[in-house]
């Protein structure tokens, strides 16, 4: 792929066309100036689809520093773009753990007043070395969902020192971006990495939540046998009246064609797992950083391993002779092997951060540190905007509707 500020450009005009919503925000934005002067500490994939996100608040007036929330994820001709547009970009792809926390801190060198995080990386950097920056910090946006279980154990434990509003959280981002966003950008990542052939496969999909349902059904849609993993009853049950096979992942393990980890929780592949994997068993991860598979493990059990075998495959041989493939070094899959969420549900998920953050610049003097929902004005608006550049409408209650919805007094 090229990588020149232009070819970048290219790439964001193309993804700013299916994002009708922060095209709209972003023009009120730029009229308005609601975060004029404000300095922004961002911490999120470098994409095309956040270049839009950062074109709207720049709009809006905002100073920002960007850096990457995965060191595999960034497109670079993107980062080069938008360092053209003046936002300070300190990422790039394929760096490791110390680059990657070092352009964090490079982006905190901003001396924020918000931050944009995506996983917790930045806000958990603020809490542990930068103290001297959190007064000055009135207010965050937290972008996926592991984020905001590591937000409220901060709040829990009284160690959060400003409020963070939980974007994933709104129906407009979790119920789009988590769930067709992963479902159709992981099989992307999966297709791209391999060019395997999804029809007939045994697919297994470790956790069914918001991401895991759209992952099983565009994994079905494809041909696959779909099992899914579960620790949650209730999920399991969904799962099984969905029509999938629900089972242990030490029976899926021998099972397998192809893993797709979509959980936020750490070792749900583990030695035991990896061991009775079939040749030629193939192993994505499309949740939270590298933690999901465990790579250490597979390391071990390994006799050789031939890495790059293709872009983001990395082929281990155990001893008996087994192959098992792994993709982009178990980090997720969907934002290294493709190009993350199609940016059409990131047009939700964004417009929703955006106005998020105008939210938390207008309240912050009454907000006291814990995690906030979206309002569900913000949530109801994305939506209502969204449908509108589709031309879609939707009902509206009567009077007699609205009044029969909020009174006891009516029997049936
Ligand atoms: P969720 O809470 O809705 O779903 C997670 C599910 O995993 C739950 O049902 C839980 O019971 C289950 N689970 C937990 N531990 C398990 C285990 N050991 N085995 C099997 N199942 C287990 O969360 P979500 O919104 O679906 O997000 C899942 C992860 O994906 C999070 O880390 C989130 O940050 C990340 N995420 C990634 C993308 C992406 O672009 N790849 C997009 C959105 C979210
Ligand atoms: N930063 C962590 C946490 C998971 S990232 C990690 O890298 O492991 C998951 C988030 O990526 C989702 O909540 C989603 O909103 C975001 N995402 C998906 N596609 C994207 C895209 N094209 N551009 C920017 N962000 C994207």
């Amino acid at each position: 792929m090229e990588i020149s500020g232009e070819a970048g450009e290219r790439r964001i005009e193309w993804a700013a066309r299916a994002m009708p919503v922060l095209r709209a925000v972003g023009e009120r934005f730029a009229a308005e100036r609601p975060l004029d002067g404000m300095r922004i500490a961002a911490c999120l994939h470098v994409t095309a689809e956040t270049a839009v996100l950062m074109g709207a608040l720049r709009a809006g007036g905002a100073e920002i520093a960007l850096a990457a929330s995965n060191p595999l994820s960034t497109q670079d001709d993107v980062a080069a773009a938008l360092a053209e547009y003046g936002v300070a970009v300190y990422a790039r792809a394929g760096v490791d753990r110390e680059t990657y926390y070092r352009h964090i801190n490079q982006a905190l060198d901003i001396a924020p007043e918000i931050v944009l995080d995506d996983g917790c990386d930045l806000v958990n950097t603020l809490h542990t070395e930068r103290l001297e920056l959190l007064p000055g910090v009135t207010g965050g946006c937290e972008e996926t969902t592991t984020g905001i279980i590591r937000l409220r154990q901060m709040a829990t434990e009284e160690a959060l020192r400003f409020p963070v509003v939980a974007v994933n959280d709104t129906r407009t981002k979790r119920m789009f971006d988590n769930r067709y966003g992963t479902g159709q950008s992981t099989l992307d990542g999966i297709m791209r990495a391999t060019n395997t052939l999804l029809a007939g496969k045994t697919v297994v999909v470790a956790g069914f939540g918001y991401c895991g349902r759209g992952v099983a059904e565009r994994a079905r849609g494809l041909g696959a046998r779909v099992i899914v993993t579960e620790i949650d009853p209730v999920k399991g049950l969904d799962a099984t009246l969905q029509g999938y096979e629900v089972r242990p992942m030490a029976v899926a393990a021998e099972r397998g064609d192809v893993f797709i980890t979509v959980t936020g929780n750490r070792d749900v592949i583990r030695a035991e797992h990896l061991a009775a994997m079939k040749d030629g068993a193939i192993l994505a991860n499309a949740g939270h950083f590298d933690v999901e598979i465990d790579v250490r493990a597979l390391e071990e059990l390994a006799d050789t391993v031939h890495p790059g075998v293709r872009p983001n495959t990395d082929e281990y041989v155990l001893a008996d002779g087994r192959r098992l493939l792994l993709l982009a070094e178990g980090r997720l899959v969907n934002l290294t092997a493709a190009e993350g969420h199609p940016a059409a549900v990131m047009d939700m998920s964004f417009a929703a951060q955006a106005l998020a953050v105008t939210w938390l610049a207008r309240e912050r003097v009454r907000l006291v540190p814990g995690v906030y929902d979206v309002p569900p004005e913000i949530d109801t608006e994305v939506a209502r905007l969204k449908l509108a550049a589709a031309g879609i409408e939707v009902d509206t209650l009567t009077p007699d509707q609205e009044t029969y919805l909020h009174s006891w007094r009516t029997g049936s």
